[in-house]
């Protein structure tokens, strides 16, 4: 069975695809099975992962609306060692042409349920917003993965985000969980990032995951080439620290199906 892995925040510009493409090289590193679903129209994961978003003719905006399967517009991902559901601006008519639709909730979870069993996890990165394509994340995923950075007002954005996933549990997914909050771009030196992350802690408590995201340059540069962090510089504090999320994640995963 398929884990499936929601990488969500409404927040633009926190790290969820950085880590959406980060976290799936690193575990198709160490031997598993990996799809990265791209559900946002700009395309970043996409690119990210080696594949250009301009020459696509079918997306995942095929997908949602039933015109193409998804096994059929997955690709691999040249060099990240995974496969990816490619998005590009097709993506942002999704959202109205769902309107008005019966079971517009479950189109991905349907898609995916045909594709879902040759890989060992599924990751989603979500648009920068809590709208249909992020309820469509939610309802398919088992859990959510949420990257932030530790701002002040970080922790305000996350009532939202908790209270949208409380509503999916009750309506459409029960099984849906916070996996794990990540703290990226992290600055130990900054107190105020301390701060954040100790209230963090105090409210999340195991949620948050042990790895921690420093802020490096190499993890901006890699996605102009196409690469994962891994690929491009694999012995940067960057690559080396969606490894070790990796491997958290992983032995996190074995601890709970333990149970
Ligand atoms: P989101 O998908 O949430 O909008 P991104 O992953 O695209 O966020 O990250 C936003 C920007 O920050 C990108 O330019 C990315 O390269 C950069 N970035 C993300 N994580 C890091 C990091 N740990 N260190 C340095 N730059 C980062
Ligand atoms: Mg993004």
């Amino acid at each position: 069975m398929s884990y499936i892995l929601a990488i969500t925040n409404q927040k633009g510009g926190v790290g969820k695809t950085t880590t959406a493409v980060n976290l799936a090289a690193s575990l198709a590193h160490m031997g598993l099975r990996v799809l990265l679903v791209d559900l946002d129209p700009q395309g970043n994961a996409t690119m990210g992962s080696g594949v250009d978003k301009r020459d696509q003719d079918k997306t995942v905006y095929h997908v949602l609306l039933r015109q193409a399967d998804a096994a059929d517009v997955t690709q691999a991902s040249p060099r990240g060692g995974y496969d990816i559901l490619p998005a590009n601006r097709d993506l942002a008519g999704a959202e109205v042409e769902l309107v008005g639709i019966s079971q517009r909730e479950t189109r991905l979870k349907e898609a995916l349920r045909d594709v879902a069993d040759h890989y060992d996890f599924v990751l989603i990165d979500c648009p920068p917003a809590l709208n249909m394509l992020t309820v469509n994340a939610l309802t398919a995923a088992v859990a959510v993965l949420i990257p932030m950075q530790c701002e002040y007002f970080a922790l305000e954005g996350l009532s939202d985000l908790v209270n949208t996933i409380k509503k999916v549990k009750a309506k459409l997914n029960t099984r849906i969980e916070i996996e794990g909050l990540l703290r990226v771009m992290f600055d130990p030196r900054n107190t105020l990032a301390q701060q954040v992350s100790d209230q963090l802690k105090r409210h999340f408590g195991a949620k948050v995951y042990d790895t921690v995201i420093p802020r490096n340059v190499r993890l901006a540069e890699a996605p102009s080439h196409g690469l994962a962090a891994l690929a491009y510089d694999r012995g940067s504090k960057g690559a080396q620290a969606y490894l070790l999320l990796a491997e958290e994640f992983v032995a996190r995963r074995a601890t709970q199906e333990k149970r």
